[in-house]
């Protein structure tokens, strides 16, 4: 049986037979990096169709295309979690996105919070890496990175059937946990460096649908945060079992 050893995310349909035509950066990655030639095995997801194996049929510089040939796995979908957090620096940015990815987040929403260090976010950059994890980690589904959002405007339209794990600082050492709380919709929410602030975490608290938990007794950096929130609630309520 062929195995591919590169995973490939496309935006093209896929079925059997079907022809993939590749972009410049593709093939440049195929042919260039990768060193594949006409024959040669890849595996292909697009989010929506599961994972098919496809060789190469023609290879350029500037592009080429994939047949595809037989599907290896159908769609896994994710759990229905959104990773809300505030942007902070662009690596650590870079590493929370990627991490999410791999973690198993269905949309992984930026938001601005009173004290959110960076105003602005490359929405198509931190997609680009939530594809890059996505095509290492086996996933076939791929989570959209929104553009950036304030955070009030987030709780103003929140959907009544969503549950909102607000991990709070403030909470450190106490023993605030998601219990026994149940639901399929969640979302987690992170904040930045400066954590929250005092408005925020009264409207959080008096919040419906807000679980405020403590993520242990230290501060943890936001992007640790981030990892040990979707720890604890893929292993609570998530796919890990
Ligand atoms: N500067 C703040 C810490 C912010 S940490 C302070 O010193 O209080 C960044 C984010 O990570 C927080 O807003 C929170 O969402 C999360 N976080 C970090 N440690 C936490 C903990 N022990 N419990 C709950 N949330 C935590």
């Amino acid at each position: 049986m062929t195995v591919a050893k590169i995973r490939l995310y496309v935006e093209h349909p896929l079925g059997q037979g079907q022809s993939v035509p590749l972009n410049r950066d593709q093939a440049h990655y195929l042919f260039g990096v990768m060193r594949l030639s006409p024959g040669n095995a890849v595996a292909l997801f697009n989010g929506h169709d599961g994972e098919w194996l496809a060789s190469v049929a023609e290879a350029g510089k500037r592009g080429g295309t994939l047949r595809v040939d037989r599907q290896t796995r159908p769609l896994q979908l994710p759990p229905d979690l959104w990773l809300m957090f505030a942007p902070i620096k662009k690596a650590r940015t870079d590493f929370i996105v990627e991490k999410a990815a791999e973690m198993g987040a269905r949309r992984i929403c930026p938001v601005q919070t009173d004290f959110t260090n960076s105003e602005r976010i490359r929405q198509d950059r931190l997609q680009a890496h939530a594809v890059e994890a996505a095509e290492q980690c086996g996933g076939t589904y791929l989570p959209g990175v929104s553009e950036l959002q304030k955070l009030d405007h987030v709780l103003d339209t929140w959907p009544d059937d969503r549950r909102l794990m607000f991990c709070d600082e403030a909470l450190a050492g106490a023993s605030e946990t998601l219990g026994q709380a149940g639901g399929d919709k969640w979302a987690i929410l992170i904040g930045p460096e400066g954590g929250f602030s005092g408005a925020e975490r009264d409207r959080l608290h008096a919040a419906p649908f807000a679980h405020p938990v403590s993520l242990g007794p230290r501060i943890l950096r936001a992007d640790t945060a981030a990892v040990a929130a979707m720890t604890l609630w893929q292993q609570a309520l998530g796919d890990w079992h």
